[in-house]
């Protein structure tokens, strides 16, 4: 394997995999802190979030922070990422609505667009905001990607890189010097416990935490294109960065996360559309809708650390009450590293290869510590109990 970052080689080569005692969050979720009952940090900040945090201060830090910035309406005075989807939509619509913010919200264009996403896009625009798409050059774009899944098992490298560099891009070039993100996911999801307690985070915490490692200053020479082609797909400079002084919000550090709660939100104010069946790969239909690299991105999740969509889904649910453990249990074991088959040709178009290719690429990060192949598909040597 090309891999060498130690935290993630080291949990790819565990044996057997342990699961959280509260959710099911597996020991092979990259940076995962369990701590002496077997708990999850994400578990441990669900509780965090419910008992120790004082909300109405963090809403008061945020209101501050909002009244240094906040724009008399000549010009924008915030950045969005927004896909069209529920949880975007939602922190946009709130600085709008409740902070009377004047928010520019930012598209990456996805690397595999869906229909229901683009409704979705359009629906959300249409609800009233101003919005720029931004489409780097789809070949560059490309390159990027085949990197990132052949030598790291990354397909959506490219997206996940330029859903921050293209939006601190134009953040210097319009000067607007407030980003607002979503949630901050190690605290969320599973990950590394001091981002949770910070409101902020900076360029190296994006490369190292986010990214993985990977710094999109560095791309171009690996993928071996100039850096002067990647404009949205790199840093603006240290001196640019500093003339505009950009403050990168996570909004889950001021309010209390709730995805569930976004979806009936956005479904109210947004027009937000759900699919009509689930999801591939898991039992929900309103996450994650605008880009079908989305699928594959999750399939190599569930080949590297052996747990897919439905881990990740379930787990939320549990934290948040709507699940108990058993009955997200029994979800995993039902769909969870569903195999992407309706889309393979989709994938094989975008990566303009032949599925024999594909498949050896496959193979490559299947880790066989927790995988064996049934049919021709990889499975879960012992499912989680
Ligand atoms: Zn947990």
């Amino acid at each position: 394997m090309q891999k060498k970052d130690s935290i993630e080689t080291f949990q790819r080569n565990t044996k057997a995999i342990t699961y959280c005692t509260r959710c099911l969050m597996p020991s092979t979720r990259p940076w995962i802190n369990h701590n002496e009952h077997g708990a999850c940090n994400a578990c441990e900040n669900a509780e965090a979030k419910k008992r120790n945090i004082d909300w109405k201060a963090r809403w008061k830090e945020l209101e501050k922070i909002c009244d240094k910035y906040r724009s008399k309406g000549d010009t924008f005075d915030c950045i969005v990422p927004c896909s069209g989807g529920k949880d975007g939509s939602i922190v946009a619509w709130k600085l709008k609505h409740e902070m009377g913010m004047h928010p520019l919200c930012i598209t990456l264009a996805p690397q595999l667009p869906t229909k229901i996403g683009i409704e979705n896009l359009h629906n959300f625009i249409n609800s009233g905001f101003d919005h720029l798409l931004i489409t780097p050059n789809p070949q560059n774009e490309k390159k990027i990607a085949l990197f990132g899944m052949t030598e790291q098992g990354r397909p959506r490298l490219s997206t996940v890189l330029g859903q921050t560099t293209a939006l601190v891009n134009a953040a210097v070039k319009f000067k607007i010097p407030l980003i607002v993100y979503g949630e901050e996911g190690h605290s969320e999801y599973g990950g590394v416990t001091h981002m949770g307690t910070k409101s902020h985070f900076t360029k190296e915490e994006r490369i190292q935490l986010y990214f993985s490692g990977n710094d999109p200053d560095k791309i171009a020479e690996k993928i071996g294109i100039k850096r002067k082609d990647l404009p949205w797909m790199r840093f603006p400079t240290l001196q640019e960065l500093q003339s505009v002084g950009i403050l990168w919000l996570h909004w889950s550090y001021f309010e209390k996360w709730n995805q569930y709660e976004h979806y009936l939100l956005a479904k109210r104010h947004c027009e937000f559309k759900t699919l009509p069946q689930r999801s591939i790969g898991t039992y929900t239909n309103f996450a994650q809708l605008d880009d079908d690299m989305q699928d594959l991105h999750v399939y190599f999740m569930f080949l590297k650390f052996g747990f897919g969509r439905t881990t990740s889904d379930a787990c939320i649910d549990v934290r948040r009450g709507a699940l108990d453990r058993k009955q997200a249990l029994a979800l995993v074991r039902r769909y969870d590293g569903e195999y992407p088959e309706s889309l393979i040709p989709h994938f094989l178009d975008y990566f303009s290869m032949t599925k024999e290719q594909f498949d050896s690429i496959i193979d490559k990060w299947a880790n066989r510590e927790v995988l064996t192949k049934v049919n021709g598909i990889w499975k879960l040597k012992e499912l989680p109990s």
